[in-house]
């Protein structure tokens, strides 16, 4: 944090989204069980106190009750859990010792709850059992949602904001960042987050300027403080002065300006000086976004998250919900192909009602491909309405999260099942569909070979292939000095992969935010990648980079990246390499 004249004050973080905004701050998702003040009650308002609190206990009740009224059936195991829950309210160590630790400390409700809270906590993170560890999360959930009831504070709805705000928050969940409304959220601001974390990735792909893994500005912004955004440099200004304000308007104009200008040319193909076409396509999370692919000149859509449309609901979208959805994308895009990814669900894009998982190592644990084999029903039913989107255009799947040779066999078994069924009613889909995996465990990647003779096409996901081969979480800003795309390692994995796929004439495509920095092109295209598929923003600059490289250069560079030691010693060699071209992009001078 640097305090500046005048009260100015800046932190830096990680550029989440570049392009800069100026408003102001909207403070949003403060865990109430953090911010808990302690004061005393007088002994003639005790009694008051203590009903406050059953007050908000009752309220919480009701709550969970009406939830549970709504839950659909079929999700009866996790019903069993809101019952769980629901006895919580009267039990013993939570209700009772709050009561008492009110009326014997003479202490407000919200400290006392926290005080017993903690306790409870503790208690239970020295157990081994993962029925009881199952039980303190639910303690957890109960004592938050009485927690929220003192303090008043509403859960936050994203989606209902009023104002032109710009949200400062902890951390923003994945579904919670994918509710924003453009016309109402000009940027954000999160303590959390790293650029390859599925916020930042969001927030390129709605084009609002972010900056993550700010530590504590939740802390240090209040709500409606003026605040500048700078997203393209990681820094956030608050309350700045009139000289500052002058700057970043002016550099706003610029950055936009610049955008503006590699948005014309977004639709000449990408070939290089020494004509080798390449493909560079759009990632989108929800179906609306098709239109900014087409917009930013994309061939096509090679990354469709899927999870999203399972996000912010109370059940699984039936087949039809699906397919009209893929349906749109995939007539929108014709005659361009759409790779459809099934979902990548848990880690942290946990769907509420379809587990009731308590991980201890979620990005380690039941996600992705994992998920989707333990629940075949869920897995059959979007693949059957991705092979009916398949009639409609060119359609290819993609499984995300293989680590095994044996998932790659148990996905495409339970595709067959779904294309059987198809088949058995006579509906139409495309018996030639490709398939593909996404390349993002380092066991994938070292299995590539026996990989290859299973599938049509491999996208590397470099996002995760990074936070898993360098060991690294991708939100974690403590260690983003370690996630380093251009590290050795990575490099040499990309290189093996894609020289297995070339070898067994595969199609090698690389979907993770990697492929959008423009600089990394230089080494891409000489690592032999056939296609990129980025940020549908990144479009522009990603075709204008590939249009002023040569990839027999490219090639004969490779050799020299190899020889280098450290992500340092890369960046530095592309740079006095490149250093005219990527210059000539302005892309780090903005
Ligand atoms: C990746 O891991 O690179 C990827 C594209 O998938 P996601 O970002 O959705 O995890
Ligand atoms: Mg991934």
């Amino acid at each position: 944090m640097l305090n500046t004249n005048e009260g100015e004050i800046q932190l830096h973080g990680i550029g989440g989204s570049p392009g800069i905004c100026i408003g102001k701050a909207y403070l949003v998702g403060k865990e109430g069980v953090d911010v808990v003040e302690k004061y005393f009650i007088s002994e003639e308002n005790l009694k008051k106190e203590t009903r406050r609190f059953r007050k908000a206990v009752k309220k919480a009740k009701d709550e969970l009750c009406s939830i549970i009224e709504q839950t659909p059936k079929k999700l009866r195991p996790h019903d069993s859990i809101l019952e769980a829950q629901m006895v919580l309210f009267k039990d013993k160590m939570l209700y009772g010792k709050t009561i008492k630790t009110i009326e014997k400390e003479m202490v407000n409700a919200e400290w006392a709850l926290k005080k017993v809270v903690s306790n409870v906590k503790s208690m239970f993170d020295e157990m081994t059992d993962t029925y009881l560890k199952g039980r303190a999360a639910d303690i957890m959930h109960v004592s938050d949602s009485i927690m929220q009831n003192l303090v008043g504070s509403e859960k936050e709805d994203i989606a209902a904001i009023e104002k032109r705000v710009i949200l400062v928050a902890a951390d923003l969940s994945p579904a919670d960042t994918s509710q924003i409304q453009l016309e109402k959220i000009m940027g954000f601001v999160t303590d959390r987050g790293g650029k390859t974390s599925h916020t930042g990735i969001i927030a390129r792909t709605l084009e609002i300027p972010a900056v993550l893994g700010l530590d504590n500005a939740s802390r240090i912004i209040k709500n409606d403080d003026i605040i500048i955004v700078d997203g393209t440099k990681g820094i956030v200004i608050i309350n700045p002065t009139d000289k500052t304000l002058i700057q970043y308007e002016e550099r706003k104009d610029r950055y936009e300006a610049y955008k503006a200008g590699f948005t014309r040319d977004s639709h000449l193909p990408a070939e290089t000086v020494d004509s080798v076409l390449f493909q560079v396509m759009g990632n989108i999370e929800l179906p609306e976004e098709v239109v900014s692919v087409i917009r930013y000149g994309g061939d096509g859509v090679g990354l469709y998250r899927t999870e999203f449309q399972y996000f912010n609901r109370l059940d699984f979208p039936d087949e039809h919900e699906l397919f009209d959805k893929y349906k749109d994308v995939v007539e929108v895009m014709a005659p361009r192909p759409v790779t459809i990814r099934t979902i990548d669900v848990n880690a942290d894009k946990a769907i509420p009602y379809a587990s009731d998982l308590d991980e201890i190592n979620p990005v380690l644990g039941l996600r992705g491909i994992r998920y989707c084999l333990k629940k075949p029903d869920v897995f059959k039913t979007q693949l059957r309405a991705i092979l009916r989107a398949s009639a409609f255009g060119k359609v290819r799947v993609l499984f995300p999260m293989i680590s095994c040779y044996d998932e790659v066999l148990h996905a495409k078994r339970i595709l067959n099942q779904a294309a059987d069924s198809l088949d058995k009613e006579g509906v139409d889909f495309d018996k030639n569909m490709e398939v593909g995996i996404m390349i993002e465990v380092p066991s994938a990647a070292i299995l590539a070979d026996m990989m290859a003779k299973e599938v049509d096409f491999f996208s590397i996901g470099t996002n995760d292939l990074i936070q898993y081969s360098l060991a690294v979480d991708r939100g974690n800003p403590q260690v983003a000095h370690l996630y380093q795309p251009l590290n050795p390692a990575i490099i040499r994995l990309i290189k093996h992969v894609a020289d297995v796929a070339k070898d067994h004439g595969l199609e090698i495509s690389m979907c993770g935010e990697m492929a959008g920095d423009p600089v990394n092109m230089t080494i891409l295209l000489g690592l032999g990648m056939d296609r990129f598929s980025v940020n549908p923003q990144s479009i522009p600059i990603i075709k204008s980079m590939i249009r002023l490289l040569n990839v027999e250069d490219a090639r004969l560079f490779i050799k020299e990246v190899l020889k280098e030691t450290t992500d340092t010693g890369v960046t530095e060699l592309v740079h006095n390499t490149f250093g005219s071209i990527i210059f000539d992009i302005g892309y780090t001078e903005l």
